[in-house]
């Protein structure tokens, strides 16, 4: 079991109304909204994913009242709202902030906290995440420096199953055994030799750490590197300066030098290949059982969100008459209650479901048309928002996606250009539209190994040969 953190964490200002440092970096968030095709988009964050009854009923109101009704899940884990009304900004952050989705404006972009979905849950990994999610998001939220971090840089929490690895995250923490964790700085393809070795109490910290020393460096020496990957000199130096300011902190902390830039190389627990959750019951954590299910193209029709709180089990501090919960630093303490816990691979986990009722509400999930059984054709299908929402898009992916896409063991991507926004980390199969059609290409261990194009008509046949084919040597440019 991962140790709580021995510090209390910072309570951030909900009155806090700095204004947002502008580095070129145009991600969207809650309150500067993005204008699109279809309306106004909002990104909310939501830290680890972690979504209480009360705050998956704020995000259902916000996107009924305000927006298309839908939720779309990005691949940090957090939720994208759409077909907003311009302007509406004051009027979501009066539905997500009460819930404690809006904990500080000035770190409103500051989002990408994600963590393994299955933690404490099904008998795998060192325990639950949540001391260390909250003390971290706390910390986050309450540090003078880090809302100068880019929407880009992304945290993640590993339980020690290894799940995080391939997600290219800036900072990484793995619990490992005994009390220990393993901080690891840059992406998997371009990340430390190095790994360093602390107190679990202390991971929260040394991330923060990690965070605010990135930030000066790229401040003093390398201009707008919004993530750690993109320094030039790559992350050991940063490595060896979250060491030293570990250790003036009192910290004990232990640099372990490794020999290439792969995560699996560097010290610490073995690393998973497969990550995503599958669908179906999860038993095997400390009680009752969780559900996991798969979002349709990674989008939330509002009935199926509904569908979905509801089989959250009630919770007393749902009751009328209860105040308003406080901010996730607060609100996450309570440990009795189901939550929603939302994953970078476009899926969903229910926690706290009677085991005994578990079969009967996961059926409920698959007649609301949620991906309930991992064979299902629909599993691993992802797109972009193409057209008609997106002007850039040169097709409309997620009809072609739909129509086209065969059954296979590779998740495949559809995208409407190049930029190929929200496509997974992993092995893949990508169908990027292109003047001629789609362009198909398989990506293992973050290579392009084949790829063709072809007009529309040829894009089902090629997606199903490259869905089902073995690994092969590397053909092409990296992506
Ligand atoms: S990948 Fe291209 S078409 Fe798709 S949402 Fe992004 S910019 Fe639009």
């Amino acid at each position: 079991m991962l140790a709580a953190m021995s510090t209390a964490p910072v309570r951030p200002s909900a009155q806090d109304t700095t204004p947002i440092r502008d580095r070129g970096d145009a991600c969207p968030g809650t309150l500067r909204l993005h204008e699109a095709d279809d309306g106004a988009l909002a990104r909310v964050r939501v830290p680890g994913g972690v979504l209480l009854p009360v705050q998956a009923e704020a995000l259902g109101t916000a996107a009924r009242r305000l927006g298309d009704g839908d939720l779309h899940l990005t691949s940090r884990g957090n939720v994208q709202l759409r077909g907003l009304e311009a302007g509406c900004g004051r009027e979501l952050a009066e539905i997500l902030g009460p819930a404690g989705l809006l904990p500080s404006h000035r770190h409103e972009r500051v989002r990408n906290i994600v963590a393994s979905p299955l933690a404490g849950l099904d008998g795998h990994g060192h325990g639950d995440l949540r001391p260390w999610l909250r003390a971290l998001d706390g910390m986050v939220c309450g540090s003078d420096s880090t809302h100068a971090l880019s929407g880009r840089f992304l945290f993640a929490l590993d339980d020690g199953r290894g799940d995080m690895a391939g997600l290219g995250a800036d900072v990484t923490l793995t619990a490992g055994a005994h009390g220990t964790a393993w901080l690891r700085l840059g992406p998997g393809e371009r990340g430390s030799t190095a790994a360093v070795q602390v107190p679990s109490a202390y991971a929260p910290l040394a991330a923060l750490l990690a965070a605010e020393a990135f930030l000066q460096t790229a401040a003093v020496r390398h201009g707008r590197a919004w993530r750690i990957g993109e320094l030039p000199d790559g992350p050991d130096e940063l490595t060896d300066d979250v060491v030293r300011r570990l250790r003036a902190a009192g910290v004990t902390a232990r640099a372990t030098a490794g020999d290439t830039g792969t995560m699996s190389q560097v010290p610490g627990p073995p690393v998973a290949r497969s990550s995503a959750p599958q669908p179906g019951v999860v038993t095997g954590g400390r009680c009752e059982a969780a559900l996991s299910v798969l979002a349709p193209m990674g989008r939330i029709e509002a009935a199926q969100w509904e569908t979905l709180r509801k089989t959250l089990r009630e919770t007393p501090r749902e009751s009328p008459g209860e105040p308003p919960p406080e901010p996730l630093v607060s609100v996450a303490d309570r440990e009795e209650g189901g939550e929603l816990r939302l994953t970078p691979w476009r899926g969903l986990v229910l926690t706290g479901v009677p085991a005994a009722r578990a079969d009967e509400r996961m059926r409920l999930l698959g007649a609301a048309g949620l991906i309930t059984d991992p064979a299902s054709p629909h599993a691993g299908v992802g797109a972009c928002i193409g057209r008609p929402g997106c002007a850039a898009s040169l097709a409309d992916v997620r009809a072609d996606a739909a129509a086209l896409t065969p059954p296979g063991p590779l998740p495949v991507y559809w995208s409407g250009c190049e930029r190929r926004c929200g496509h997974p980390r992993g092995d893949r199969v990508e169908s990027v539209a292109v003047p001629e059609g789609y362009r198909v290409s398989v990506v293992r261990d973050g290579q392009v190994r084949s790829t063709v194009t072809t007009d529309r008509a040829g894009a089902a046949g090629h997606v199903a040969q490259a869905r089902t084919s073995r690994p092969t040597a590397p053909t092409a440019v990296n992506r």
